[in-house]
Parts: structure tokens; sequence; C-alpha cells
């Protein structure tokens, strides 16, 4: 059986914690991990939003507190004086499995149709810089878990009639015993014979052999706005793994941006390094430099730049219609000569003897 989580913990209040402290404690987390945000967790947000669900509903949370205490992580008695069929039914609002961790799939095989979710899909995706800078699209083939397209996920031949399923007579729900370690548990469960529709079809779909959802590679197209940062997350809701009677699971792209061998991105701008000889750094100079979009730009190079500052061109970082434009920064790397002629030698102490 899966560990029990602490929903109290998860939240940082204690177990006698107010509605008002347990409210607070869960929109500071909340925030904190909204998958949205940069830094946000996807699994620690539901993980919160989990324990919240429950802690902040009085007859939950009071049901939860006796579980807790039912079946303490100390061994104890196990189920005890514990009301299953009650138990059960307070919480259908929730299928069990998001609960407890799938702690229970064991005994019911599986929770109801109500709340079920397919699976999340991630994928990994490396881009250009250039590709980061500009935006991109990206299609991708994914083998997952598709609605059937021949019966939209009915189960049936687009044609065939439905009757009555026999296996639950049209009620959806049947009554499941089960004889586990823990003794005897009667469940109402979905029906399997129609899974939770009350009617079957007389003619089943000969795609999905009546599953109503089909594995198969799914071209999908991403599309990579402009701007991404190495390791940062693209969610499409939905695309995910389809799951029959129930909402589909999201896509999550992680994006790799692979490094240029001359610039780097910081925020908007765009940051690197050009050599300049010594004498273009003493007296001014005018450099051409290649540009991200592959134009030549021409940069003033002032009288008396030294190694290491950094020539700001307006307007040649990162494009973004929502905030303007960054900038490019140029850093001058200064070269000192390594080999002097005897020439260069003699005009040079010529300098050092002017002071410079
Ligand atoms: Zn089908
Ligand atoms: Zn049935």
């Amino acid at each position: 059986m899966a560990d029990k989580k602490d929903y109290y913990s998860i939240l940082g209040v204690e177990k006698k914690a107010s509605k008002e402290e347990i409210k607070k404690a869960y929109r500071k987390l909340a925030h904190k991990y909204h998958p949205d945000k940069n830094g946000g967790s996807d699994d620690k947000f539901k993980e919160v939003s989990e324990a919240y669900a429950v802690l902040s509903d009085d007859k939950k949370r009071s049901e939860y507190d006796a579980y807790g205490r039912t079946f303490g992580s100390n061994g104890g008695n196990g189920f005890g004086d514990f009301d299953f069929s009650g138990f059960a039914q307070n919480f259908q609002d929730f299928d069990l499995g998001d609960i407890f961790g799938g702690g229970f799939g064991d005994i019911f095989g599986g929770g109801g149709a109500r709340g079920k979710r397919g699976r999340d899909v991630s994928i990994d995706i490396e881009i250009s810089f250039e590709e980061s800078v500009f935006g991109t699209e990206r299609k991708v083939l994914v083998t997952k878990q598709n609605v059937c397209s021949n019966c939209d996920g009915e189960g049936g031949e687009p044609d065939t009639k439905y009757k009555k399923c026999t296996t639950c007579n049209g009620a959806k729900m049947i009554h499941d015993t089960k004889h586990t370690f823990f003794g005897t548990f009667t469940h109402q469960t979905v029906c399997p014979g129609c899974r939770g529709k009350g009617e079957v079809p007389e003619n089943i779909c000969k795609k999905c052999l009546g599953m109503g959802v089909v594995k198969e590679q799914t071209e999908i197209t991403i599309k990579v706005p402009i701007g991404m940062e190495n390791g940062e997350m693209i969610r499409m809701r939905g695309a995910g793994e389809a799951v029959s009677g129930g909402v589909a699971g999201d896509l999550y792209a992680r994006i790799h941006v692979k490094p240029h061998p001359i610039f780097k991105k910081q925020g908007a701008n765009f940051l690197m390094d050009l050599d300049i000889k010594v004498t273009d750094a003493i007296l001014g100079a005018e450099y051409s430099i290649k540009t991200i979009d592959n134009k030549t730009l021409r940069v003033k190079i002032p009288q008396g730049t030294s190694n290491g500052d950094v020539l700001r061109v307006r307007g040649k970082g990162l494009q973004l219609k929502s905030s303007g434009s960054g900038d490019l920064l140029i850093k001058a790397k200064v070269k000192m000569p390594s080999k002097l002629s005897r020439k260069a030698k003699k005009l040079l102490e010529e300098l050092q003897d002017e002071g410079i």
C-alpha cells in the first residue's frame, strides 16, 4: 500500500490549523508552484491543490483525519472500527486513486469514471539559438493514446445501434465485492461491460475494439514562441493521452537551446565578444560584424576603448512585440600583439617616450 500523503505537512500547517490558516498557506504555495510560472512545478502544484481540496472541506478533512488515525504508520489494528462503506460514499467527489496516490487501486480495481484524466506526456525538443530568437514550429511524432477516430470514443461502429448493457442492466455502476487481506468490501464501481455508459454497441468499433481509445503515432505541431530560454517548458493542454470517459492529459515540451558560437542571450539582450587590435582601441576605428539575422552591421569603436568595455547597439537584441527590442552588447577584447617587428617595437618605444 502506498504511503499516505501528509496533507498538513504538504501545506506546512499544524494539524489544528484554522480554515483561514490553511487557505493562506495554500494561496502562498499555489502561487509559488504554479506551473505557468518560472520555477513552478506541476507535481508540487497538484500536490498542494490536492491537499487543499481535502483540508478546506470540513467533511473531507474529518474523514481524512479519521483515516490517518485508523491507518497510522505504526502498524496498529489496520481497519479496526473503520466503516468502509460510509467512507467510500463520503468520498464520491473524488477519484480515490487521486486522493490516496493509487494505494487503493489494488483493492478497488481503479476508481470511478469521475475525475479520470489521461496521462501527461513529456517530450524534449532541441532548437538552434536562431530558432529561440525568431520562434519556430516543430512537428513531432508522439506515440500516445488518442480518442478513437472511427467511433469518436463511443466504442461502436459509426452506424451501429446501441442496446442496454446486460452487465449492469443500464445502471452504469455495479456493486463489486472484493475479498482482501483486510476483509471483504463491497464497492460501487463503474460497470466494466459498458465502462459507465449504460449501453453497449451492437457492433463494436473495429479500430479500437470497443475501447474508445487507441494507441497510435500522432503528429503534434509545437509552436515555439520567440525568446524561449534553455530548459523552459511549453504546456499544451489536452494534448497528452486521452482516456475513455475522462479528460485528456497535457503535453509538456522541454526546450533545449543549442549554444551559438558567437552570441549569448541575457534576457532580451544579445552578448558577443569582439577582438579589437590594440591600435584600434587606442585610436578608435570602425568594425564590421554579422548580426544574428546575418546582416552586416558597422560598429564604431571609440577612441580609448579598454579591454572589457561594452559597446551597446540599441535595438539589435531580441525583437519582442510586447516589450520592444533588446540591445546588442559587444564586449571589447583588446588583443595584444604577441610578436613585434623591429619597426613596431621602435614605434612603440617612441610612444612610451610620449608617456603612452
Ligand atoms: Zn473506436
Ligand atoms: Zn454496464
